[in-house]
């Protein structure tokens, strides 16, 4: 079946092929880890983490890596040239603030000065989030790349795109690219330079212009012992430009010149994701970077776009646990809400969706438990010859409609298939990829704490081991035991069943 993306670098659906039939070479940026990832950043991921797994339905192997941003990213990032100071500068001072509210837990980041405590901190967290939400690269350490290791193949970069006239030290001791040495910048978000001279708005920062080739040039160091994190370097003393370390770490871990997919948020396209394309390009002489340009549109909250600087956001944690919408729900409910519109539409966050989601996430995994009891947990494998797995394919093959996905799977859901072993195959192929029906086998790679299934399916046992003794004592404690960790216990012919509660 030809799969099809659409690709920001044209503006039109393409079918996807790799570059080499052996493996889809993936990069995705990552988050800067001055704060809290919130679900809009999720949104992006998710997006990214259902695109491997698409790939991986259709039989590709992938190679997906994702950043973390450490250093390097401005405050003022709208406009190509970068400006104002370092997230992380200004996380330094909101962490002591955040660790008296309680926000930032007493024993972490034990000195708020040291940028690096802050960046484990909230690498930590948002691993452990992105964990909890079955993003697969996050449980991949090798895949997961940071900055602040890649300082001296940044400088390689950068000194080969001084060797080869693509950048040069300003008088302010800044490196610059520039641009027009790269006649394609622009191709990728329309702002060619002709366009930026004449007036894009706040595009192009006067900051240094008087230091610049041309006032769309942007920095790949800058010199400045002051700065909060900071590396010596044939340019002085000083810290890489937010746009470097990405082109620097796709190629050097992904070991390719040209990757196949490159993704982000809608704001990446620019100046992130141009002047990306300007550096790998300008480093490697070809004309392409990244085959395919996806990028995800915001999760909005009353028509506003989700956002740290805004203020106006809600963690995983907040959602999970409660604090966003008074209800508590179970990791995949979440999943679930965040991929469940049309990646190339921007989508608002309520608590009727989120309960939509709920609802949903239920309805799979009361079918899963019907399916299971009626072929005794033994799934039949199917391929894309079964009618579900076939609409379900050719959804997803069709620039990830997972909304329209959905629309086929959950009125199934609502059926009793007269071959049960088959449809819970198709069932376990569907949650390798949405992966939002959390009672799945293991092997599913549906959301859940690894292990846990395994676990309770345990409890469940004895407790029906205890109830053949009639040791009602040793039963009572162990489905008490099954309904602290968040479960319903049921009793079924077939013996307990312990239902994860959603919401
Ligand atoms: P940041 O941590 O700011 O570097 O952002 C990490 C990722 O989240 C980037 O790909 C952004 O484009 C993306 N992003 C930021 N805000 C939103 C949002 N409201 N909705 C969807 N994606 C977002
Ligand atoms: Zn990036």
């Amino acid at each position: 079946m030809e799969i099809k993306f659409y690709n920001t670098l044209t503006n039109t659906t393409e079918i996807f092929q790799p570059v080499e039939s052996d493996c889809v070479r993936m990069y995705s940026c990552g988050p800067t880890v001055y704060d809290f990832a919130h679900i809009g950043n999720f949104r992006s991921f998710l997006f990214a983490d259902v695109i491997r797994r698409t790939l991986e339905f259709f039989g590709h192997k992938v190679h997906h890596v994702m950043n973390i941003t450490d250093v390097g990213h401005m405050t003022d990032d709208a406009n190509a040239d970068g400006g104002g100071e370092d997230k992380m500068q200004a996380a330094a001072r909101r962490v002591k603030d955040d660790k008296k509210s309680g926000k930032v837990p007493e024993g972490a980041v034990q000195n708020p000065d040291d940028p690096y405590q802050i960046a484990k901190f909230y690498t930590d967290a948002f691993l452990q989030d992105a964990q909890t939400l079955g993003i697969k690269v996050a449980f991949e350490s090798d895949n997961i790349l940071h900055a602040t290791q890649h300082i001296g193949a940044m400088q390689e970069m950068i000194a080969l795109l001084i060797a080869n006239g693509h950048a040069y030290v300003g008088p302010d001791a800044v490196v610059y690219y520039s641009v027009e040495s790269f006649p394609s910048y622009g191709r990728l978000s329309g702002n060619t330079l002709d366009r930026l001279l004449t007036g894009a708005g706040g595009r192009i920062s006067d900051e240094n212009q008087a230091n610049k080739r041309h006032p769309a040039d942007f920095m790949l160091w800058k010199a400045d012992s002051s700065h909060i994190m900071k590396w010596d370097s044939p340019w002085g003393m000083g810290y890489p430009g937010w746009h470097i370390e990405c082109s620097c770490m796709a190629r050097k871990r992904l070991g390719r010149d040209v990757i196949d997919i490159h993704t982000g948020g809608e704001d990446l396209i620019f100046p992130h994701h141009e002047c990306e394309i300007a550096q790998t390009c300008g480093a490697t002489g070809k004309d392409t970077f990244a085959r395919f340009w996806m990028h995800a549109r915001f999760l909005m909250v009353e028509g506003e776009k989700m956002s740290k600087s805004k203020g106006n956001f809600w963690t995983v944690r907040d959602v999970l646990e409660g604090r966003a919408t008074g209800t508590q729900v179970h990791p995949a409910v979440l999943r679930l809400e965040l991929i469940k519109s049309h990646y190339r539409a921007n989508m608002n966050f309520t608590k009727k969706g989120l309960l939509d989601s709920a609802g949903a996430v239920k309805r799979l995994t009361d079918f899963r438990t019907k399916l299971e009891a009626a072929c005794g947990g033994k799934a039949e494998n199917v391929d894309l010859s079964y009618p579900i797995l076939k609409e379900f394919a050719e959804a997803l093959a069709d620039d990830l409609n997972v909304a329209g996905a959905l629309g086929a799977i959950l009125p199934w859901a609502s059926s009793t298939p007269s071959d049960p072993a088959a449809a819970l195959g198709a069932l376990d192929r569907i949650n390798d990829v949405l992966s939002i029906a959390p009672l799945g086998s293991t092997s599913s790679g549906a959301v859940q704490v690894s292990g846990e299934r395994a676990a309770i399916e345990d409890l469940c046992h004895q407790l029906d081991e205890a109830r053949k003794r009639k040791d009602f004592t040793a039963a009572d404690g162990l489905r008490a035991e099954i309904q602290k960790q968040g479960y319903d216990v049921k009793t079924s012919p077939n013996g307990t069943i312990a239902e994860k509660r959603l919401a």
